[in-house]
């Protein structure tokens, strides 16, 4: 797999494996995250929170925290789906 272009500027990936609130890892928290990633891999770039847009790329880096990730949704929506299915197509 190439390099995640986005790792450098979200800090997500390196939380991973870090165990939730409950002190369990998450599987659900470490799949949005992969999405996550592979969303930047395919050149998006994060939706602020004050869009009110329902996407796993919403993410903002003086305000997210494993409660809002864990929160959050993991899917894409539709314009970022979009741009995915072409990347990956
Ligand atoms: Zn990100
Ligand atoms: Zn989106």
């Amino acid at each position: 797999m190439a390099a995640i272009r986005g790792s450098l500027r979200c800090w997500w990936a390196p939380i991973t494996t870090a165990p939730s609130l409950d002190g369990q890892p998450s599987i659900r928290r470490a799949a949005t995250i992969a999405i996550h990633e592979i969303g930047h891999n395919c050149g998006l770039d994060h939706h602020g929170y004050d869009e009110g847009i329902d996407c796993v790329m919403t993410a903002d880096t003086e305000l997210d925290c494993l409660e809002r990730l864990d929160e959050g949704t993991h899917r894409f929506c539709r314009a970022c789906q979009s741009v995915v299915d072409r990347k990956l197509a």
